[in-house]
């Protein structure tokens, strides 16, 4: 008889990761490195440490070690709201009356309502342990922003919030929650750096988007003694603090016995996907186990799918150093579209570089399926799920679908990245049945790829 997996598994102290895994070091071909936009070669730790936290460098710069310890004080925190639960999805098999077995990771178990709060806390301990005064950041939807917010308070630091324009007006309990974990918020762009003042000037009513803002968070930070920028996704370091999402779920699925088959997760700058996949991406990469990846992306943002695999500007005030990536261009503008968190230009040069040699898969969904989805997960698993999160929710479906065409007896998991509670609007569109699925043309992406720099590297 078929031993019965739990509803949900949860992880006991002991059993908990204490160290994060850097799935760079059991990659043959490594990402290519950040260059300086001036010189084009590589960034130096020198360099790179006015911009970042010096214990940060170290990680963003290391492509070898697999395995780096979790200090005792991120391990403490972590306690607050891990291990978040592996979940067997039984009420959705049921629903879809499906032979494949769903299981999800989900990560809103915290009032930042996501998974940016394991790569926050990291970031402001090691700016803590720096002496630092501060942090600077941009935030879209403002997730990060609030996971930021929590690690800085928690911590004794000084945030600064950059927050694309339109977000801080549409979303302002987004930002009070913000500023009563203490953060400074300012609506970008804004007079209160010179990028902004540039951008406001050359565009006067724009509402901002992340690459403004994120030009406007690094010239405070290294504008400013004692402060560092800190960013919640694309970066390696990022990547590193969310493999404790992946290293929890392996632990777990080898707790009950089980391999998952396709492993699947929204990916927006990457970083949610990287931490999820990296353990399971170590075992295929050393030849130990093989797995299926997919990452999702909106159709209206698809890097990934459609986007040129070249050098890129990192933000639209082109401060930030290059970086090789899957690109749109940092001057693509999405469409409307409320999937915020998804909206960024590039992904990981991690997971550009195990997409480019095909170890991974990518597809684009577009908003209105995702959101029937998201529908149909609320109601039989009863977590109301973020936009973000269920572009992942998309894809499993239509793949448990398969297998129900098929008879196939599949392992499938997905991350569960957070909570919908503060895109109601959205779900108000979906509800409405206002939601549009606009679809950028060829011509519209040929705009973005046009300002992509010029490094034959
Ligand atoms: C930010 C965010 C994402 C995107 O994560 P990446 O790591 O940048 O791909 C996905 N889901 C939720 C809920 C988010 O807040």
């Amino acid at each position: 008889m078929e031993k019965k997996i739990p509803y949900k598994t949860y992880l006991e102290e002991s059993e908990m990761p204490k160290q994060w895994y850097n799935v760079r070091a059991d990659m043959k071909n490594k990402p290519a490195p950040l260059l300086n936009p001036g010189t084009l070669e590589p960034m130096t730790a020198g360099e790179l440490s006015a911009v970042f936290c010096d214990e940060l460098v170290k990680q963003e710069l290391d492509d070898t070690t697999p395995y780096f310890d979790i200090p005792e004080e991120i391990l403490e925190f972590y306690k607050m709201y891990r291990p978040s639960p592996l979940v067997r999805a039984y009420c959705l098999e049921k629903a879809l009356d499906t032979p494949a077995k769903i299981y999800y990771k989900f990560e809103g178990n915290n009032t930042s309502g996501s998974h940016k709060l394991n790569s926050a806390i990291a970031q402001a301990y090691y700016a803590k342990k720096q002496g630092l005064k501060g942090v600077t950041t941009e935030t879209g939807a403002g997730q990060w922003g609030t996971a930021l917010s929590m690690a800085c308070a928690y911590m004794g630091l000084d945030c600064k919030v950059y927050m694309v324009k339109v977000s801080y007006e549409q979303k302002p309990f987004r930002r009070e929650v913000m500023r009563t974990y203490g953060a400074d918020v300012t609506p970008s762009p804004s007079e209160t750096t010179n990028v902004g003042r540039k951008i406001l000037e050359a565009h006067p009513g724009t509402t901002g988007s992340l690459g403004c803002a994120i030009s406007e968070a690094v010239e405070v930070a290294t504008s400013t003694e004692g402060y560092r920028y800190v960013l919640g996704s694309v970066l390696s370091q990022v990547l590193l603090h969310q493999s404790i999402i992946g290293l929890e779920s392996k632990t777990a699925f080898d707790k009950i016995g089980v391999k998952p088959d396709v492993i699947i997760g929204c990916a927006g700058g990457g970083s949610n996907l990287g931490g999820l996949i990296s353990p399971f991406m170590g075992e295929k990469l050393r030849g130990e186990a093989d797995y299926r990846f997919i990452a999702v992306e909106p159709a209206s943002c698809p890097s990934l799918t459609r986007g040129k695999y070249a050098y890129d500007f990192c933000d639209t005030g082109m401060v930030c150093p290059l970086a090789k990536m899957y690109t749109l261009g940092s001057g693509f503008i999405p469409s409307a579209n409320h999937a915020g968190g998804l909206r960024y230009h590039g992904m990981s040069s991690i997971l550009s570089q195990l997409y480019d040699d095909k170890l991974i898969e990518a597809t684009s969904v577009e908003q209105t399926a995702v959101f029937q989805a998201a529908e149909q997960f609320a109601r039989v698993e009863g977590i109301l799920p973020a936009p973000e999160s269920s572009h992942a929710i998309r894809v499993a479906i239509d793949e448990a679908m398969k297998c129900k065409e098929t008879g196939e007896e599949k392992t499938i998991f997905f991350g569960l990245t957070g909570t919908g509670y503060f895109d109601m609007v959205a779900y108000q569109k979906y509800n409405d049945g206002e939601m549009s699925d606009y679809i950028p043309t060829d011509d519209d992406l040929a705009v973005g790829f046009a300002g992509l720099p010029n490094v034959n590297k």
